[in-house]
């Protein structure tokens, strides 16, 4: 999803010549295939988009491949890309990174400083391997490889698995489906009451292409809106953004997550970059996406 959304920022861009390659063609969790692959291309730089990611049921059910696969591919793209003579690298994590009760907005500063939120431990600890990796190699070895933690993603390319996503594409095909066959009720999980915060991926694209040309960027930095929002409010706006209008329901048997993830995003805003897709924009363009999406696989 984020990849996508750097090449439609960047294809047309003449500073760039971009060299890409699917999961299929390069997989990043083989030491030998990504080091054949710098080898053979000798990029500039790099920006490591690609890892395993999935909604609150998948890190919580599958933490063993969470951890082993996203560790694989920090280790690979990062050691790799050094031994290759590539001098900037852009890794990307995730604000999950800091810990379950970091002040809100979460300062960049708070990582490492309390426990982890436990239904994403696995992920976010691979995380922090790769973050940190990065640094030491700028510290130890004066590269410039750095960090960005993008808050919660949504826009073209999401995954609307009806289970194993996040919330704001599995509602959307929630919503979606009640409204195609006239249901009355929709089943939103948990209290509805968590708070949180959610970046167009257009928006991320831009961020991470204006990172990219700070000549000394910060190790690592939040990239976010600054403003979040109850799920039960999220959940509202799909509907009106859908089109559905029946009940909304809570299933508290189901899990809340942490209670509230809002990013302190003034590091990367006081280096001139801001958000410009507001939230119901943003769902207007994704649904659009999602119908496209649906129509071409019942083809
Ligand atoms: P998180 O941000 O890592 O907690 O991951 P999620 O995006 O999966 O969940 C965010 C919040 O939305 C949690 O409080 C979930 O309980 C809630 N939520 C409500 N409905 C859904 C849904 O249909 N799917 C998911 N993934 N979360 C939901």
């Amino acid at each position: 999803m984020v990849g996508k959304a750097l090449v439609r920022a960047l294809e047309n861009d003449p500073r760039y010549e971009l060299i890409l390659r699917t999961r299929e063609e390069l997989d990043l969790t083989s030491q030998t295939a990504v080091n054949e692959f710098y080898t053979a291309e000798k990029p500039d730089q790099v920006i490591v988009a690609a890892a395993k990611v999935g909604g609150i049921v998948a890190n919580s059910t599958y933490p063993v491949e969470f951890m082993i696969d996203n560790t694989r591919i920090a280790l690979n793209t990062i050691q790799g890309a050094y031994e290759a003579g590539v001098g900037r690298l852009l890794f990307l994590g995730s604000t999950c990174i800091y810990p379950k009760l970091a002040p809100q907005p979460i300062p960049e500063d708070s990582l490492l400083t309390s426990p982890l939120e436990v239904t994403n431990e696995a992920y976010a600890l691979a995380k922090i391997t790769g973050l940190k990796l990065c640094q030491y190699y700028r510290q130890e070895y004066g590269v410039t490889y750095h960090s960005a933690m993008p808050t919660n993603l949504y826009g073209p390319g999401d995954n609307y698995h009806p289970e194993n996503s996040h919330v704001l594409p599995g509602l959307l095909r929630r919503f979606h489906e009640a409204k195609e066959d006239g249901l009355e009720e929709v089943v939103v999980w948990g209290t509805g009451k968590p708070r949180r915060e959610f970046l167009h991926v257009d928006d991320l694209a831009a961020a991470l292409v204006h990172l990219l040309n700070l000549p000394d960027p910060p190790d690592w930095v939040n990239a976010g809106t600054g403003q979040d929002i109850p799920i039960g409010e999220l959940a509202q706006l799909i509907a009106q953004t859908v089109g559905y209008t029946g009940r909304i329901s809570y299933d508290t048997s189901r899990p809340d997550g942490t209670p509230r993830k809002l990013t302190d995003s003034s590091r990367i805003q006081s280096t001139g970059w801001t958000p410009a897709i507001s939230l119901s924009d943003g769902l207007r363009l994704t649904y659009q996406d999602f119908l496209a999406s649906n129509q071409s696989a019942t083809l």
